[in-house]
């Protein structure tokens, strides 16, 4: 079962992402349907970017520390991580405790082709070449897998992969992840996502005790978070 892994790192009664118990939706005849994908920026114990292709029913995912680049000379390591449902999709939101704790932001998302004859065997290659097209990927990829070090411990092993844009009319030296940072199923930030769901829980959590760079990041989130929560709340409560 592709989502075990997935199951076994939640505990769906304290985390609103999806349990991907949802029937999958049936398949209608006639045209194919396009293959989904996106990618969920998620300011977790690290900010990292989370690509994920549907693929059979689920989403392989993989995790960017430094996201996506667009000039065709990066290589960026990207963490091959467990399938997720289908529904995690669309997800965006707070995960207040436990696997991932943090703020999800759905950063893009669209299409994507396979520009390989069989996905399966290109996982099992370690070279999967794609077209993304979303609002803010478009053009073509590849994934491929690294060798292991000798010093790569056992669940670690062939998990690391590198994310790296082909030289197309897409490629270029624009910093897609600076250029456009916000979520594109809200339009907002980090702190607005946290705004819009439970900085209370988070200004007195242990999310903010957390020290290093993302530490002091999240500190000035929640702070954000908590001044336009209190301007809504104010506008809210205004006769
Ligand atoms: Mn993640």
């Amino acid at each position: 079962m592709p989502l075990d892994e997935y199951r076994r790192k939640r505990d769906f009664s304290k985390t609103p992402e999806p349990s991907g118990d949802g029937k999958p939706r049936a398949r209608r005849g006639g045209k194919p349907k396009p293959l989904y994908f996106c990618v969920q920026k998620h300011l977790a114990s690290r900010l990292h970017y989370d690509l994920r292709l549907e693929h059979d029913g689920v989403l392989l995912s993989w995790a960017v520390p430094k996201g996506p680049s667009l000039d065709h000379r990066d290589r960026h390591l990207a963490v091959r991580t467990e399938d997720h449902p289908r529904e995690y999709g669309d997800f965006e939101g707070v995960i207040p405790e436990g696997y991932g704790q943090g703020i999800v932001m759905l950063w893009d998302y669209g299409a994507w082709s396979p520009e390989v004859d069989d996905v399966g065997e290109a996982l099992g290659k370690g070279d999967l070449k794609f077209a993304l097209d979303g609002y803010k990927l478009k053009g073509s990829w590849a994934l491929v897998r690294t060798r292991d070090r000798p010093d790569t411990s056992p669940s670690q092993r062939g998990r690391s992969w590198l994310l790296i844009k082909h030289r197309d009319f897409w490629s270029g030296a624009l910093d897609i992840t600076a250029f456009a940072p916000l979520s594109v199923k809200s339009e907002g930030d980090f702190d607005d996502i946290l705004a819009a769901d439970l900085p209370d829980v988070w200004v007195t959590g242990r999310a903010a005790a957390r020290g290093g760079a993302t530490g002091k990041a999240l500190r000035e989130i929640i702070e954000k978070a908590a001044a336009k929560k209190l301007a809504r709340d104010d506008r809210e409560s205004a006769p």
